[in-house]
């Protein structure tokens, strides 16, 4: 998605818009980034506005992506969501974002010519709202380390005794045999 700089005013206006996945997906399949997939189109709404050469952008984004849980390897699809703000400001003008008056919520960011591609943020600001380690649920119970069974869809039998635990067990019987 790509605005026209001399169209954005100084009055905010939102526009809600879908970005293709394909482009964010290459980045995933490319890296070592995150193991996720995007399915379908990343739904955005962005409100947006100008004060003097900056420009404001205000958002939210969505969108389901798919994943291979860490602990159960399952694949559970979930959906990510996002807000985002940032500034801009024309590359002609670089120093005028520096200083100490940046607020830790805000990305900074610059643009060129007279159109602003969103994509690039858009792609960024998903990648972001990625967990690092992909989890079906929070208190996914993972699989059996000796059988391999997903312990999610119930207990498998399998005792297994922690080896220092057993030990301590044993000193004691033989302290109270003595
Ligand atoms: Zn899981
Ligand atoms: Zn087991």
């Amino acid at each position: 998605m790509k605005l026209r700089v001399d169209e954005i005013s100084a009055e905010a206006r939102e526009i809600a818009f879908f970005e293709q996945e394909d482009e964010i997906n290459r980045v995933l399949g490319a890296g070592p980034i995150r193991d996720y997939t995007v399915q379908g189109p990343i739904s955005v709404t962005v409100s947006h506005y100008r004060a003097g050469t900056e420009v404001f952008l205000e958002g939210d984004l969505s969108a389901r992506t798919a994943a291979v849980c860490a602990r159960c390897a399952e694949e559970f699809v979930a959906s990510s969501t996002r807000s985002f703000r940032y500034v801009l400001a024309p590359k002609v003008l670089d120093d005028s974002t520096g200083g100490d008056q940046r607020d830790e919520d805000v990305e900074y960011s610059h643009y060129g010519g007279d159109e602003i591609d969103l994509s690039p943020s858009i792609r960024e600001q998903l990648l972001l709202a990625l967990p690092t380690i992909p989890l079906c649920a929070e208190d996914c119970r993972g699989l059996c380390p000796r059988c391999g069974a997903n312990l999610n869809l119930g207990a498998c039998g399998c005792v297994i005794v922690q080896p220092n635990l057993g030990l301590a067990v044993l000193h004691s019987l033989k302290i109270r045999r003595a």
